[in-house]
């Protein structure tokens, strides 16, 4: 049997039924109701093909299809759940592609590779609990299930808290899956592009060679909260004032990193008091810095140190202070991997460009341990983390399509 892309039309279409909003935005966010749902759906169609259903104890779904051969296994698949009135292709697109594929192995009875296993990461969206890649970050390890319980949603209910809420956790343990890297041969994902760069190159594909990651700051600005009528220009602390200086240094300071394609953001600020009549005392605000280039992301920041210098010496009373939250490394996906999405595109006859991923993929955690590789399907409307996220049929159908042939071949591999 064939890759069917009504099979994977009506999937899709089904899918996008659940959390879908009055704007046909869609709303799943990481463990409620209606990421619930998604993923019962999804236990259906794995069981309705044949397969077994794993949970973990953070919900990664699982369900492996073994090949005649024995040896480590080939694992595929992305995420379910979404932002807040997201698209119906970020992650979902990734799974059910990757079951497709499955379905395919299985109907056509391939027997000369590897198990292959479709793997469903839990809560990949920081958008509940502001910590991202939670299920692959625990699966692999990066993630301790200590931390589970320091990452609270917007009603203070932590990651752990919900988890036992919604029953993934029984007799208080929490039940992890012994991820042992020699037993896994690799790690593939397919993804909607959260951009427009293949839209505008005209191509389906995108094979990813590295994965940006992500220096998070947080700075304070402290002044002096003053009448804003009878204090005189002279004699201020605009805590605001001197923020805005910093906003346009951290924009002056990504720009000038251009070439290593480093993007840094102020992405929001807090202002105290915050009234009509006040001069700002106190500002709060909060950094993204993201590179392939772990030395160009250090260069921002030393180079951001040494000007908030100046800042506060041209500005008298004013004290900045640089919280560093988080310093990731950029990850660099296999070679090997990378070689052979690119075989299976020019055996399909679809063209495809290389790139760098600038946003984040359970891919990246799967990197830290196990050789992982990532591809990206046109985005037409160039949008993502947005209802007007957009996919082609087509290019669904040729991405499943080399999302089969490198399983096929990355599974075949030195099998005999
Ligand atoms: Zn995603």
């Amino acid at each position: 049997m064939p890759i069917s892309l009504s099979r994977l039309e009506e999937r899709l279409k089904e899918m996008a039924q659940i959390g879908k909003n009055k704007e046909n935005g869609i709303t799943r966010l990481a463990y409620t109701d209606s990421d619930l749902e998604a993923r019962e759906l999804l236990s259906n169609w794995i069981i309705q093909i044949g397969l077994d259903v794993h949970i973990d104890g953070v919900g990664n779904i699982f369900a492996k299809r073994q090949g005649n051969k024995n040896g480590p296994v080939v694992m595929i698949g992305s995420h379910l759940d979404t932002v807040t009135n997201g698209g119906a292709f970020d992650g979902t697109l990734g799974v059910i592609s990757a079951l497709e594929v499955l379905q395919v192995l299985i109907e056509d009875n391939i027997s000369d590779i590897l198990p292959v296993e479709l793997v469903v990461f839990a809560c990949e969206e920081s958008s509940r609990f502001g910590c991202s890649l939670v299920g692959s970050k625990y699966l692999t390890g990066s993630l301790l299930p200590e931390k589970l319980e320091t990452y609270h949603d917007e009603e203070n209910t932590s990651i752990i808290s919900s988890l036992q809420q919604k029953g993934f956790i029984y007799n208080n343990t929490l039940a992890r899956t012994t991820f042992i890297p020699e037993n896994v041969k690799g790690f593939i994902e397919l993804h909607i592009e959260q951009h427009d760069t293949l839209a505008k190159s005209g191509l389906a594909i995108g094979i990813i060679e590295n994965i940006a990651a992500p220096t998070r700051l947080k700075i304070v600005v402290t002044g002096e909260a003053a009448h804003s009528g009878a204090a005189p220009m002279f004699d201020r602390k605009d805590a605001l004032a001197a923020a805005a200086e910093v906003i346009l240094l951290i924009e002056k300071l990504g720009r000038s990193e251009a070439a290593a394609q480093t993007v840094a953001t102020v992405t929001s600020l807090k202002v105290d008091p915050g009234n009509m009549n006040v001069i700002p005392g106190t500002v709060s605000m909060f950094v993204d810095i993201r590179s392939i280039n772990s030395f160009s992301k250090k260069r921002v920041l030393a180079e951001l140190k040494e000007e908030i210098k100046g800042i506060c010496l041209a500005r008298e009373g004013i004290k900045m202070e640089i919280n560093v939250l988080s310093e990731e490394e950029p990850v660099n996906l296999d070679k090997k991997i990378i070689a052979q999405i690119k075989t299976a595109c020019q055996k399909i006859g679809v063209p495809y460009q290389f790139m760098n991923s600038p946003a984040g993929h359970d891919c990246m955690a799967m990197a830290s341990v196990v050789p992982s590789g990532l591809f990206f399907i046109r985005n037409i409307s160039g949008v993502s983390h947005n209802p007007q996220e957009m996919i082609d049929l087509d290019d669904v159908y040729i991405g499943t399509q080399v999302l089969y042939e490198t399983v096929r071949k990355f599974s075949a591999e030195g099998v005999d």
